[in-house]
């Protein structure tokens, strides 16, 4: 069957797109593999009306609601490949079986790849990356930021408003004489011996491990973790890409549309900045978008009959 649209991801960016979609009564096959990047946090801060709420309640709600919609059905697992055809779309997926859409709209998200082994186990509770999505939790703790990239400086600079900073190099990332000095008038310590390792029970972090063997009391350590965009979809199908502040993302319009018409991305593959409010409206356009696209077309097909 060809659906009018195939949505790849359904979190934040993809479950939104689909509610347009579905209330413009569409036919659309949401194709997610279940692993929405902030899996990893207890509790999902910032997102009007659902403060605090777990991040896999939210996504259930969000399901359950778009499932009343009877124009849609879903595929649980991966979608492996991508393909143009005739003006239209296939995809395979990862139980063999294909599927064709007139639109596709990649909401597939990105990946993390955290600077220190023993960061992973403590993803999302005390090894974080965003002061506004967490900072509120480890307030008046004394919090690390770990250099993997030239924005530590600014993190850096944010998050005295939440905690007492130390801001590590780790011996790649020194701060100009300017950062520096800003760094000053916010109380932020800067230190350069690099951190090996994260120390404390469990998710917990009591201290940072240093490579001359100091032991430095750390409760909360904020890094911005590279990012790549978690699917080769849109690459497989030409999308251009742009460099974004932690990694490659789609190049997308203001409308979501990608440089391969008839292709829209939202969300975090599609965005330097990252946040699922933000992913959410930008999912909100595509599905929109799309149903344009569609309108249009049909507009098109008519006139040139006529
Ligand atoms: C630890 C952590 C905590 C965070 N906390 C917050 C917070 O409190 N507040 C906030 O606003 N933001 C938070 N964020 C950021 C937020 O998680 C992202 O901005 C948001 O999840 C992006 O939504 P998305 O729909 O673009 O992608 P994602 O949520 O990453 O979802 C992408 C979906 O696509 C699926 N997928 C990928 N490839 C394929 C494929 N080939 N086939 C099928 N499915 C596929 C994935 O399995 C996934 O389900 C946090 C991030 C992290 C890492």
């Amino acid at each position: 069957m060809t659906h009018d649209v195939i949505i790849v991801g359904g979190s934040f960016a993809g479950l939104s797109a689909a509610m347009q979609l579905a209330r413009a009564r569409r036919s659309i096959l949401l194709v997610d593999a279940g692993k929405p990047r902030n899996r990893f946090a207890e509790a999902s801060h910032g997102f009007l009306g659902q403060d605090g709420v777990a991040p896999a309640d939210i996504m259930r709600l969000g399901l359950r609601q778009l499932s009343a919609y009877p124009t849609v059905s879903f595929f649980h697992g991966e979608a492996t490949s991508a393909a143009a055809e005739d003006g239209a779309f296939r995809l395979a997926l990862s139980d063999g079986s294909e599927a064709g859409a007139r639109r596709l709209v990649l909401a597939n998200g990105v990946t993390d790849a955290l600077p220190l082994p023993s960061m992973q186990p403590r993803w999302g509770v005390s090894v974080l990356h965003c002061p506004y999505c967490h900072g509120y939790e480890v307030r008046d703790r004394p919090i690390a930021v770990i250099a993997a990239h030239p924005m530590a400086v600014h993190q850096a600079l944010l998050l005295p408003d939440w905690g007492p900073t130390t801001y590590f190099t780790q011996g790649q990332f020194e701060p100009s004489a300017e950062e520096a000095a800003q760094m000053g008038a916010r109380g932020v310590s800067i230190e350069r011996t690099p951190v090996v390792e994260l120390l404390g029970e469990g998710a917990t972090t009591r201290a940072l491990r240093l490579a001359d063997g100091r032991e430095v009391p750390a409760e909360a350590v904020f890094t911005a973790p590279a990012t790549r965009v978690s699917s080769p979809l849109a690459a497989e199908l030409g999308c251009a890409f742009d460099d974004g502040m932690t990694g490659r993302h789609i190049q997308v319009d203001p409308m979501q549309q990608t440089s391969v018409p008839g292709v829209f991305a939202a969300g975090d593959a599609a965005a330097a900045v990252h946040n699922a409010t933000l992913a959410s409206a930008a999912g909100v356009l595509a599905g929109v978008a799309a149903h344009r696209s569609l309108v249009a077309e049909a507009a098109a097909q008519r006139g040139a009959a006529a």
